[in-house]
């Protein structure tokens, strides 16, 4: 269920997105009016063989002086080192083994996190074959001769890649306990609100020890259930930069929304919804994932009997995209409504994971067309002839009609409603793949 994450590394100018955009493809994910997901190509999925994973570019801004360079590729290590199953570490074999190179080297063998090290811009292998060697000298491997720009040798990296994934499944996946990111901008109230959800259960369960990634899991017992809270409010960068902080931000919150079954999106009361939260809720409903939107800091603001139906307007009409999303009015501060988002987590997580028969299906699917006849073009009517559920998280269904084109998105849509007026399925979002049968 959780892919691996995949993080590059290396220094201005290398190929990092040069690698990046050669690696994802066409496979960048597109959603349609998801906001700014598809803009910035900060992760992508990938494919290789049979194994999907994310990856991700911590490359941010280009910085110019030297000490910059190094301080900022600490920075991209560490965030690697943080999120990432396997690191993909980058250099350059026509600027050589550079002292920057060996120092984030240095760094990521301590992490003990799998390293590959790729040399890049090999054009040419009998040319430039021997300057290759020179990279063992970082200590971290065997370097694997690519050419980003000619797409040499990247089979070979992406067999390098997928044999260090963790074996078999992962440990996330024999684990039943809920799992629920908890995102948001900075200081929407996210470290206040796991505090508070701590500090209000009898039993603390202890952290299993082990990956760094267990450092930022928080495990819950509520009601005589264990839920894990997937906390990316974390370390406090000391990053200036205005975009490397959202990219960061953002990386933060695409590995930990790719693990979790739940996605809980913290807003602030105070501030409504704001662009970087719309880019967040697009990345968790790119992933079909359950959406649970908390609006905190519930206490201070002024309320009358309007104020609830005001904000969740506002809300839906900015994630116009997610009007499924499951919607909560919290304080971290004071407690209120906290004790109801494990009803909420747990409502979410079944929908999300709920299948519903193929003949009942049907039968929805009929009497909708019955209600609602079909678009037609140049004398040609839609037919829908058949539904059925092919998976879960998120629950996807297959439509088979006789002709693609006729299928417009508001009809897609109506179906949809239709669906959800006999099983809610609410928190969670629905896919359609729409097939001709001639
Ligand atoms: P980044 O700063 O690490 O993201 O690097 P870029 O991907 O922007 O690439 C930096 C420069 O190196 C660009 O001019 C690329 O065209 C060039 N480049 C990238 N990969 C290769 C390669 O395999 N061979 C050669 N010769 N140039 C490359
Ligand atoms: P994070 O960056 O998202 O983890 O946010 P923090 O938990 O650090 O909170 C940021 C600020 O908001 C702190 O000053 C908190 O005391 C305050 N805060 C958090 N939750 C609430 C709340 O429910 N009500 C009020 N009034 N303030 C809150």
């Amino acid at each position: 269920m959780s892919k691996p994450v995949v993080a590059i590394v290396g220094r201005p100018n290398v190929g990092k997105s040069t690698l990046f955009n050669v690696l994802a493809g066409e496979r960048i994910s597109i959603v349609q009016d998801t906001p700014g997901v598809t803009r910035d190509r900060i992760y992508a999925e990938v494919q290789w063989l049979d194994k999907a994973f994310t990856l991700i570019d911590t490359g941010g801004i280009e910085p110019d002086s030297k000490d910059v360079i190094l301080s900022q590729m600490r920075e991209q290590a560490e965030i690697a080192i943080e999120t990432a199953d396997v690191i993909i570490f980058i250099t350059d074999v026509r600027q050589g083994l550079q002292d920057s190179d060996a120092k984030v080297a240095d760094m990521l063998r301590r992490s003990k996190k799998p390293v590959i090290l790729a040399v890049n811009k090999v054009d040419d292998f009998n040319k430039y074959m021997a300057d290759v060697y020179e990279f063992y000298n970082l200590g971290i491997g065997d370097p694997v001769p690519v050419s980003a720009a000619s797409r040499l040798g990247i089979g070979d990296l992406l067999d390098e890649v997928i044999a260090q994934f963790p074996q078999g499944s992962a440990t996330d996946e024999e684990d039943e306990r809920p799992r629920i990111a908890i995102v948001g901008k900075p200081n929407v109230g996210k470290s206040s609100l796991i505090n508070r959800l701590l500090g209000e259960q009898r039993v603390i369960v202890s952290d299993i020890a082990g990956t760094t990634r267990d450092a930022i899991d928080t495990d819950i017992k509520y009601n005589g259930k264990e839920y894990v809270f997937i906390d990316t409010a974390g370390l406090r960068r000391k990053n200036k930069i205005k975009e490397d902080i959202e990219r960061y931000s953002i990386i933060r919150a695409v590995t930990a929304v790719e693990r979790a079954d739940v996605v809980m999106i913290v807003i602030d009361a105070t501030e409504g919804v704001t662009e970087q939260d719309a880019k967040i809720a697009g990345i968790a409903h790119d992933r079909g994932k359950g959406i649970i939107i908390a609006v905190n800091k519930w206490d201070a603001i002024e309320k009358n009997d309007k104020t609830v139906k005001e904000h969740t307007d506002r809300i839906r009409q900015i994630l116009s995209f997610m009007p499924y999303a499951e919607i909560i009015f919290i304080s971290a501060k004071t407690g209120q409504r906290l004790h109801r988002i494990y009803e909420m987590i747990d409502v979410v997580i079944e929908n999300n994971s709920m299948r519903v028969a193929t003949g009942v299906l049907n039968e929805i699917m009929t009497e909708a067309v019955a209600m609602q006849q079909p678009p037609s073009d140049k004398g040609k009517r839609l037919r829908l002839y058949y539904i059925t559920q092919v998976a879960v998280k998120p629950p996807t269904f297959v439509i088979f009609v006789n002709d693609k084109q006729l299928m417009h998105f508001s009809y897609t849509r109506y179906i949809e409603n239709r669906i959800r007026d006999a099983f809610g399925f609410r928190g969670t979002s629905l896919k359609f793949i729409i097939r001709e049968r001639k």
